[in-house]
């Protein structure tokens, strides 16, 4: 195609129409295609334009350039769409307005190169292998009564369950004999595991498996208890900040919850030594863009090693029952652009993805994800840990 776009018998010379149609079938379908083809045909349009030049001067049919440079900006301009992801890759940030640009798009093209750019960086990081994680449910009671959430205090339909320690170490063992490496410990903020319960379930897994990761994830504790938590031996907590704008937090949680709060948690953890893991609901409601582009940037103010995002997924027993459900394409978006700003950090393709897509899992890993999350907890209470 370059060879073609570059040969013309300057004694027959070219019309204008010519040059257009052969410039638009190579030049912008190159262009939009890969970055080293971009450069190629960079060189590709200046010798174009040299030759025009050439034949302008030896023959008389040719008079002006006009058009034909107008052409080239364009299709110069076409191709520097691209430029904002490459740049996002190369600085591992943009501005506000840009990332804004971004979960708005709706150029399928530019949304594809920035998956395939986010995907190209989590396989340079941690090779084709995507890390699985042991997710254990330890209890659906909860104090709290976040406004999302299906397992909220104040959902009396829900059937309640606590597993016990013993329990909880033969789900360890199952994960276990099945290779898995990471043992999550999730659940509500259940006012019966107190300090020392947890500390001894955590001190028994170390105990047992000195070699695995040991993750907590129980919502807003005080600071001694992350503290013995972590000196019991868990190395890593989960706790998503859901959204960092504290009027749009404090929609989303009741009274005595606050935005404040959990920040002050996740600085705790940060500087006892977790590798601390945070994110947001996408889609939740009263959500703007905005608020998006907020989230992007606490996190890029947190350094967070772990980064769990997922749509908003309404639950019939919840004063959102009524909402629409969050976007896996903007969640898809956002797991692509993270990928690009934190390389090395862990993204889950999270199971609220493959609820609302059937393969939104896959998709969350063609994006940039890292991680699954399998669930080890005993299939009997599975269907009772209903947060969406
Ligand atoms: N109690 C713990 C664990 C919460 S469950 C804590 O507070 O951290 C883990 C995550 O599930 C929450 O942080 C929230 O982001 C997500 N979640 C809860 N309800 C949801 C819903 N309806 N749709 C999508 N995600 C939800």
């Amino acid at each position: 195609m370059l060879v073609n776009h570059l040969y013309f018998d300057i004694s027959r010379g070219i019309s204008f129409v010519d040059y257009a149609t052969i410039f638009l079938l190579t030049n912008i379908k190159l262009f939009r295609e890969k970055p080293p083809l971009r450069a190629m045909n960079f060189i590709a349009i200046l010798c174009t334009n040299l030759i025009l030049i050439v034949q302008m001067k030896c023959i008389d049919s040719i008079k002006s350039p006009t058009w034909g440079i107008f052409f080239n900006i364009f299709c110069i301009f076409v191709g520097m769409k691209y430029d904002v992801i490459d740049r996002l890759r190369r600085e591992r940030s943009l501005t506000d307005v840009e990332l804004r640009e971004l979960l708005l798009s709706a150029d399928t093209e530019l949304i594809a190169y920035l998956k395939e750019q986010a995907r190209e960086v989590a396989v340079g990081v941690f090779g084709r292998e995507i890390k699985s994680r042991g997710l254990i449910e330890i209890s659906n009671y909860c104090r709290n009564n976040c406004l999302y959430c299906g397992i909220r205090a104040g959902n009396a339909d829900v059937e309640r369950y606590r597993l016990s320690a013993e329990e909880i170490w033969e789900c360890c063992e199952q994960g276990d004999l099945l290779g898995f490496q990471t043992f999550v410990l999730q659940g509500g903020e259940d006012v019966r595991h107190t300090t020392e319960w947890v500390e001894m379930v955590v001190k028994e897994i170390r105990r047992r498996w000195p070699e695995k990761a040991i993750t907590l994830s129980l919502g807003e504790r005080p600071d001694e208890d992350y503290q013995r938590w972590f000196d019991a031996g868990a190395d890593r907590y989960l706790l998503r900040h859901e959204t960092a704008n504290a009027e749009h937090y404090g929609r989303l949680h009741p009274e005595g919850m606050s935005y404040e709060n959990r920040v002050r948690c996740l600085q705790t953890l940060k500087r006892i030594g977790y590798e601390t893991g945070t994110g947001m609901m996408v889609g939740s409601p009263y959500q703007t863009v905005d608020d998006l582009v907020g989230d992007l940037r606490f996190i890029e103010q947190l350094q967070p090693q772990m980064i769990g995002i997922g749509p908003f997924v309404s639950h019939r027993d919840t004063p959102f029952a009524e909402c629409e459900n969050g976007s896996v394409e903007t969640t898809l978006r956002l797991i692509a652009i993270l990928r690009l700003m934190h390389p090395e950090a862990n993204i889950p393709a999270t199971t609220s993805l493959g609820t609302l897509a059937t393969d939104g899992r896959e998709q969350g890993i063609m994006a940039g994800a890292n991680v699954v999350m399998p669930n080890l907890s005993p299939v009997s209470q599975r269907k009772k840990y209903a947060l969406y």
